[in-house]
């Protein structure tokens, strides 16, 4: 027999098709080729299970054979083959798929053996110049056959004398793709495809160390593992076997916090294990590192259209057949079997951390700076899975110790309700830079939570509006007394010229290039002097347009403070006595002119007035310089906050000297 023929007729352009669009990638074509090797091998155990081969099955594998000189690569199974009628209908009419017609009538016995891939086999002229197929079926009476193409849609079929069953696929490849006869390249490819693949993969030999150099041994060098850990059932595996299959996953990686190992058949097939890596920033932070197989052959790292956004920061593996593969990305998220397995998957996930809270409450707080950046991160960006995630979330203060969102209300609501029943949950998101601030809260009986997590800011925000009645406050956005008011304090009167007064002298003395909001305030003698705080939700939205959050119009404002000054206390006491000692009082102002006056009269009055003014701004400044006590309180406070720096920092330890002199 020898014949010729035109693969059908539909594919008159489907070369040129196959090689620029079909697939961007084109070492795909080997995942192809090993596929369709594996699922004939797989259709023969199925076979041989059902009894309707009774033959010697053999020892089942796909080899890959390399030939770097010829340039030729070959993909040898002893699986199923193919009878002529069937070469003519699988290959030559490629619209078909054989696999719907054999699943229908195996479908009882096999579960494993569709190819998803559609044109799979043709991938293989993405790389190829020519192409052959010797192959030999099962069944009895077959005779073997051998298909060659050159990539043009005309194909010959003749008989040859391949004597065992099974297929051999031999690429000729292309000049430009000479990249694939390179040894390296294809074990590498394999490594990448092929690793978890049900059936041995064998390319080249076992090697050992002889005579000072590597050889080649007889024993063939199987690349794949064939029952990697997410098809055995959970019952049967320990910590280690999990800890262990991280590291063949992830050599370079730290040891996981935990996993959970997916494992579902109905509604769709999933299975799989995710790890919750240690993640302490964002810099560091790893994605991509979800690989989706379908049946135990890669398909992809990226799932980010398969899993909510927060998910990729997990790590592990996907397998699931369900999952359309050959599809656009934007199909792939409106698709309703994957937003079903994505709903599945946030879910075991979220009922995985709730089984942590409730049954190693220990191993959650032990673990939880580490895991809290990927549950702050679901939670702001998945509304369920925030609604799951406050019954395990955690709190912690700064002192170590770690609360649920209940039990932190319970622990905090006698102390810290406002004179307004508002709960006001105090934070701090520096430790150190904030001592003294946390010290004062702790004095008067307040928790301090710590929020120094990068998501905080974003965090507290969605806090506030989903916990009612709450309010978070940072220690230092306030006096403590002023932090949370229990009820309405009488606030100090000061006369317009005092208040310009005691801006002026502050203004004077403070760093340049910030806005002061300088006011007095009566604060007990007790109390320090002079008192740094920051505006809480001006800082929060600068914070958070920092981190991006579109509200770049904060980033950009200069960094502005509130400046108490304690007029109770005796040191301003003492300043502000002396200022109205030495600083002469301002001067009558000018009588404003009539507002019928011309303009230039009226122009000259309001100068006038102004230069008064000016006169005695320059007095009060004169006085604030020379004022060495006030240079004290006033860099104390800065130094309490972290801001004294550089020339102001030494002006103010050489003053220190001078003092104690
Ligand atoms: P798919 O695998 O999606 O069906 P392919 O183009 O890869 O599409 O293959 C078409 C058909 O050719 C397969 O369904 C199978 O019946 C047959 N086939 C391909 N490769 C082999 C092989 N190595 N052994 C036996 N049959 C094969």
């Amino acid at each position: 027999m020898a014949n010729k023929g035109q693969i059908g007729v539909t594919t008159e352009n489907i070369f040129p098709v196959i090689k620029q669009f079909l697939y961007s990638d084109h070492e795909i074509f080997l995942r192809e080729l090993v596929a369709n090797a594996v699922d004939a091998t797989q259709k023969m155990k199925a076979l041989a299970a059902s009894g309707d081969c009774k033959e010697e099955l053999g020892d089942l594998k796909v080899h890959i054979e390399l030939d770097e000189k010829a340039k030729t690569l070959r993909i040898i199974d002893n699986g199923i083959g193919m009878t002529e009628e069937e070469v003519d209908k699988y290959i030559n009419q490629i619209a078909f798929s054989s696999a719907g017609e054999f699943l229908e009538k195996y479908k009882d016995q096999i579960q494993n053996i569709i190819g998803h891939f559609g044109l799979g086999f043709y991938s293989a002229f993405m790389v190829s110049k020519k192409v052959t197929i010797e192959t030999l079926s099962w069944k009895e009476g077959a005779k073997a056959v051998k298909w060659t193409c050159d990539g043009s849609p005309e194909y010959t079929m003749e008989d040859c004398d391949k004597a065992d069953r099974g297929t051999v696929i031999t690429l000729y490849l292309d000049d430009d793709s000479s990249e694939y006869s390179e040894k390296s390249r294809i074990e590498s490819l394999l490594q990448k495809y092929c690793k978890f693949m049900p059936v041995p993969i064998v390319f080249g030999k076992e090697q050992e160390w002889k005579d000072g150099k590597y050889v080649d041994t007889d024993k063939d060098k199987v690349i794949n593992s064939v029952e990697p850990l997410w098809t055995k059932a959970p019952s049967e595996l320990k910590d280690e076997d999990y800890l262990g299959f991280y590291r063949t996953l992830f050599p370079m990686n730290e040891e996981p916090l935990f996993w959970i190992h997916l494992n579902v058949d109905y509604p769709f097939n999933l299975t799989g294990i995710l790890y919750f890596p240690k993640l302490k920033d964002r810099v560091a932070v790893e994605r991509n590192k979800i690989s989706l197989y379908c049946n135990q052959m890669f398909v992809t790292d990226h799932v980010d259209n398969i899993v909510p956004d927060f998910m990729t920061l997990l790590h592990g593996v996907i397998d699931s057949p369900d999952i359309p593969l050959n599809v656009s990305r934007s199909y792939l998220q409106s698709d309703a079997a994957v937003k079903k397995i994505s709903t599945y998957i946030t879910k075991k996930v979220a009922d995985r951390l709730e089984g942590i809270f409730k049954d190693e409450r220990e191993q959650l707080e032990a673990k939880w700076d580490n895991l809290k950046l990927f549950i702050e991160y679901g939670m702001l960006s998945d509304e369920k899975f925030f609604e799951r995630a406050q019954k395990f979330a955690l709190l912690k203060n700064v002192d170590g110790k770690y609360f649920s969102f209940d039990e932190y209300k319970e622990a905090v609501k006698d102390a810290q309700t406002d004179k307004d029943k508002k709960l006001v949950y105090l934070y701090a998101t520096k430790a150190d830079d904030q001592y003294a601030y946390i010290q004062a809260a702790k004095d008067k009986g307040y928790d301090v939570l710590l929020m120094d997590c990068e998501l905080d800011a974003h965090y507290v925000n969605l806090l506030e509006q989903k916990l009612t009645d709450t309010r978070f406050a940072r220690v230092d956005s306030d006096a403590v007394e002023n932090l949370i008011p229990k009820e309405d304090k009488v606030k100090l009167e000061m006369k317009e010229d005092e208040r310009y007064d005691l801006e002026n002298m502050f203004k004077a003395v403070l760093p340049e290039g910030n806005d002061y909001f300088v006011q007095g305030d009566n604060l007990g003698a007790e109390s320090a002097p002079v008192l740094i705080t920051q505006n809480e939700f001006i800082r929060r939205y600068r914070e958070m347009s920092a981190l991006g959050g579109g509200m770049n119009f904060y980033g950009e404002m200069p960094k502005s403070y509130n400046i108490t000054v304690n007029m109770e206390n005796p040191l301003v006491a003492q300043i502000w006595a002396s200022k109205q000692a030495d600083v002469k009082p301002q001067g009558e102002l000018p009588a404003e002119a009539p507002s019928d006056a011309p303009e230039e009269e009226k122009t000259k009055a309001r100068e006038a007035r102004e230069a008064v003014r000016k006169a005695h701004r320059a007095d009060v400044e004169a006085f604030a310089r020379e004022n060495d006590l006030l240079h004290q309180i006033a860099d104390l406070a800065l130094l309490s906050n972290g801001m004294l720096k550089g020339k102001a920092l030494s002006d103010f330890i050489a003053r220190s000297y001078a003092i104690m002199k």
